[in-house]
Parts: structure tokens; sequence; C-alpha cells
């Protein structure tokens, strides 16, 4: 350390910043991820409470090569929202910045601050009689900052997008400490360079985003959910073909979980319904939005089904009676995660292929990893309807979880390599973070990567943003 100049402390931090948090009880939330694998150090934890306060903030930190690690709900899954063991980031957490600024039901926007919680997003749309369709099981918790600066999935995304699909304008503080405000609610506009789409995904290290304006969409008159039982991801895959075709646009999630999935989430959750007696290979959840009426809805879903049991697609089918059954349904899908990490340690990918694709890669990465690391067992399930899977391993029946986790990047690598064999992506929507981050060269171009590089280093030159995440 240079002894000219005595490092900072929280107490050189300027006003005008909003609170400012420092006692380790205040902190220690702020400085652990949700799977608790990294936890860091801070100069101090700092939330401001308006646009001007942020950019306050990040001139400062700009001025005394302080780095910042934005933070919104704390639901990341790479590790990109705790700073490092260092002690010299501050955490910039939005958490106070949670308004709605405004609806437009007629443009159909919605423009939110991005602490807002996605929950609370999509509560206000319904307020206003309109659908703000980005959905995913960290809802009550995750934010739509966060959200736009991973570009979250979720299970809307086959009918609405993703986060970046759905997003129109953003408010954002540079590097320098400057307020771009780019909340547009347009649906056209060609006048140069998106600077919107450089900050979706960029995971908090091109800027801080501070608002943004969305899109809302018409509320569904009904909706069915129900759940398929199938033999294997190609008879899903030859589902989905005759859903689409049949339903078109009314189709709005497509959902796999092989029969370990739900074995686990029996075994952890007993209150979960339990749709078949004997467990199929796989089963598919489905849900239809429909814009007429539940008996519009009702049939068309009825002449699905009919076609896909003659077709010998499906062997069998429950529909939900209620919305309280469809919860339920849905429960499955959503506490596998949580069973599974009841079940012990595992492995986790996020990964997507071509939809076209996923069939063989299920069946050829299941018997690679079968022959090289006997016993394992995988946990597959996940957003078929976009080519993406939780292609999730559990250490074999009775294992230490530990011995599996000293294979993880043997594993990681197998998985990884069968991805990039079938032209997919080794993280489709949970981000890089530094979980990612150094396997990020093997499977990225050189070209790509210095592409990647020569942005950061144009929008973040001194390399305050988030540093060490995505980018090595
Ligand atoms: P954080 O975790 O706080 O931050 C995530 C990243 O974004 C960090 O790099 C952070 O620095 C950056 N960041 C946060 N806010 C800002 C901002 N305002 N400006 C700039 N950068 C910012 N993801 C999916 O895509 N689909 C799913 O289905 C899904 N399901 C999940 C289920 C559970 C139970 C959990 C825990 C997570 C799930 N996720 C899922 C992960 C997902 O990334 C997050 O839930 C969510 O998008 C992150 O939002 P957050 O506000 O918690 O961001
Ligand atoms: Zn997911």
């Amino acid at each position: 350390m240079n002894p000219d100049r005595p490092s900072l402390t929280s107490a050189d931090l300027p006003d005008g910043i909003g609170r400012v948090l420092v006692e380790p009880a205040d902190t220690a939330g702020f400085l652990t991820d949700w799977r608790r694998r990294w936890t860091g150090r801070a100069l101090a934890v700092v939330q401001p409470g308006s646009t001007d306060e942020v950019a306050t903030l990040v001139r400062w930190c700009a001025a005394h090569g302080v780095p910042i690690v934005p933070q919104g709900g704390n639901t990341g899954l790479t590790g990109g929202s705790v700073p490092d063991t260092s002690g010299r980031a501050v955490v910039l957490s939005l958490a106070r910045m949670n308004r709605v600024r405004a609806i437009d039901p007629v443009n159909d926007t919605i423009t939110v601050e991005a602490g807002a919680v996605l929950a609370s997003v999509q509560a206000a749309a319904r307020e206003a009689g309109r659908l703000f369709p980005l959905s995913l099981a960290a809802e009550g918790s995750c934010t739509i900052g966060g959200n736009l600066a991973t570009n979250a999935g979720g299970t809307g995304v086959l009918r609405y997008g993703n986060a970046r699909e759905l997003c129109l304008g953003l408010e954002v503080v540079t590097a320098a400490g400057e307020v771009w405000n780019g909340l547009r609610g347009l649906r056209k506009d060609n006048t140069g360079y998106d600077l919107r789409d450089l900050f979706i995904g960029a995971e908090g290290t091109l800027g801080v985003i501070t608002a943004a304006t969305m899109k809302l969409y018409p509320q569904p008159a009904a909706q069915v959910t129900a759940i398929a039982a199938v033999a294997s991801p190609h008879a899903a895959l030859a589902l989905l073909q005759l859903a689409r075709g049949l339903l078109g646009p009314s189709l709005t999630a497509f959902e796999m979980m092989s029969d370990l999935c739900l074995s686990l989430v029996a075994r952890h959750f007993p209150d979960c319904p339990k749709p078949f007696a004997d467990a199929p290979p796989y089963c598919v959840l489905l849900e239809t939005s429909d814009p007429e009426s539940e008996a519009h809805a009702a049939e068309r879903f009825d002449a699905l089904m009919a076609r896909a049991i003659e077709d010998g697609i499906v062997s069998d089918a429950v529909v939900a009676q209620s919305i309280a059954q469809s919860r339920r349904f849905w429960a499955l899908r959503e506490n596998i995660s949580e069973a599974q990490a009841a079940e012990g340690k595992n492995v986790k990918h996020d990964i997507s292929v071509p939809i076209s694709a996923i069939g063989d890669f299920v069946e050829r990465t299941d018997a690679l990893l079968a022959r090289h690391f006997p016993g394992i067992r995988m946990v597959v399930f996940g957003h078929l309807g976009d080519g993406n899977l939780h292609y999730n391993v559990s250490p074999p029946l009775g294992a230490d979880g530990d011995s599996l986790l000293a294979q993880q990047d043997a594993i990681n690598a197998l998985v990884h390599d069968a991805v990039a064999a079938a032209d997919g992506s080794i993280s489709a929507e949970h981000g890089i973070g530094v979980l990612r981050r150094d396997e990020l060269p093997r499977y990225k171009s050189p070209v790509e990567l210095a592409l990647m590089r020569s942005l950061k280093q144009a929008l973040d030159p001194k390399g305050l943003m988030n540093p060490g995440k995505m980018l090595a």
C-alpha cells in the first residue's frame, strides 16, 4: 500500500449519496450471495434514494479509484452481486429505488426504478389491468435492475421473450457518473448504436441501471395448466411442435422435468402433488393463455391432448381443475432446485442448445456422464420451449457430495464441451459472474472476447464497474 495515500474508509464517503451501512450486522446480508458460495468484504454498502445520489456516489468512486458492485435483490446465481474479499469496493444497493414512475396503458408500458421488486412490478401492472409477463421463482426478491443486468429468462420466455425483449428504454448512470436518460417507450428507434442492449446482460460491468421502461401486455381471459407424461426429451419435443402448431401464441409455458426431479420433490416436499401413479421418464408442464374464454381455452387444450395421445406422443395427462391446483403444479416445477439442494451438494449447469438439438444433447450427455462418473444422477429440468435446460447432477445414491464437488471441473468440461459441440451456450439465463468467468475463454472465440474487452474499455476505462465479474 502507498504510505503517502492512506487507504480510504467509509468516513471519506461524500454527502448526498443516501443511506450508508457499515456495521457488520447491517452489511452481512449484502456480502454473501444467495447460494452462500461467495462472501466478500466492502468499504460500505450504500443505498441511494435517487438517480442523482447514485451519480454522486459513482463520481466519487471514479475520482478515488473505488470499485463499485451494483446489487439488486442479491438472488443472482453466479456470484456477480457480491464484492471480492479486498474490502475496497462499495456495494451499491438499489433497494431503496423501488418506485413506479409511470404506467401508460395505451402505450402498454411501465417505467420503474431499478430496485423495484419483480413481483411488485407484476402487481402494479395487474392493478392497471395489464400483464407484466416476466416471471421466475425469485420474483419475490429479485429486482428489475438485476433482471435486466442478467437478462433474466424464467417461465414466460417462450411467448413473451426474456428481460431484454421486454425492455424498451433505460436510465443509466455511466462509469463516469453521468446520467444517460434513455427511457424511451418506443417500439421503433433506429438512431444509431443500441446503447440499451449494451447495458442489458452486462451484469453491472458497464454502468448502473437506475430505471427502465418495460413492455406490458393484455391479461389473458383464461389459462389452462397441465402435466403430460412423455417417454423422452425427443417425445417432449414432438409435443412442443404439435402444441405450437395447434395453439400458436397461446402456448405460454413448456417446462420439462425428468422422473428424478419429481421423485426428489416428492421426497422433500411431501405436500406437492404426485400427478402420476407410475412416474414416467419425463413429463412436461404446459400452460396456455387464452384471449377469449375458459371454455375456448379448455376446448383447444383438449384438442391438443387428444391428438398427442392419438399420435402416441403423450401417454397420460392431468389438467388442473382450479387456480389452486395450477399453482400446485407450478410448485412441483419450482421446488426442484430446493429439493435437489436438500438432497445434498450438486453441480449445476444452465445450458441452451438449438431447440431441435435438445433430445440428442440429453441422450448423448447422459450416456457420457454415466460412462465417466458411474452412478452419477442427472436432475434435468427446464425451459424446453426455449432450448434451455438446467442440466444438474447429483452424486450417486449414498455417495458424499464433496467427492462430487472434487470432480466438478471435469464434469463441467464434459457437459460444456457437449454444449459447445451442439452450438449451444454455457449460460442461458444466469449470466457469467465469477462462476463461469474462467470457463468463458474456452467457449468464446478470441474475436468475440476482444470485442467484449473493447466495449468494457470504452465504457469503463478505469475498470471500476463490478471488476472481476464476467471478464477476468
Ligand atoms: P442481483 O443478484 O442483485 O445481481 C445480479 C447481477 O446484476 C450482478 O452482477 C449485479 O452486479 C448486477 N446488477 C444488479 N442490479 C443492477 C443494476 N441496477 N444495474 C447494474 N447492474 C446490476 N434467473 C433466470 O434468468 N431465470 C430463472 O428462472 C431464475 N430463477 C431463479 C430462481 C431462484 C430461486 C433464484 C435464487 C434465482 C433465479 N434466477 C433466475 C437468477 C436470476 O439472475 C435472478 O433471480 C435475478 O434476475 C437477479 O436479480 P437481482 O435483483 O437479485 O440481481
Ligand atoms: Zn431457469
